[in-house]
């Protein structure tokens, strides 16, 4: 098995660019947030992009979005998360130099 350097968040966020588009890829509805147990998106983002509220809902920004998928997969309720891809030659730029 391979073993993978560990990456802070610091450096994760150094080493990549973000073309950020007008439109948002991902949304993330509020109201359905605030029934939501596990706010399971904020500690599986790697972006750390998905941040609760006191009043049970989550505030989300999508400029920063390394495009994993993951929001999407561990999220369990239906409707909460919209995503799709940048438009063309925006979103994410891995390894700037
Ligand atoms: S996006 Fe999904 S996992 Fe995250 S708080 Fe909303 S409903 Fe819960
Ligand atoms: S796609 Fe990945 S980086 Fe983007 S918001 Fe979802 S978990 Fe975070």
């Amino acid at each position: 098995m391979t073993d993978y350097p560990s990456v802070s968040f610091e450096d994760r966020m150094e080493r990549t660019e973000f073309r950020v588009a007008e439109r948002a890829h991902i949304t993330v509805d509020g109201d359905s947030c605030r029934g939501c147990t596990t706010k399971a998106c904020v500690v599986a983002c790697p972006a750390n992009l998905f941040v609760p509220t006191s009043d049970g809902g989550i505030l989300f920004n999508y400029e920063q979005c390394f495009e994993c998928g993951t929001c999407y997969l561990v999220c369990n309720t239906e409707g909460a998360i919209t995503w799709t891809y940048p438009d063309g030659g925006h979103g994410v730029v891995f390894r700037r130099t």
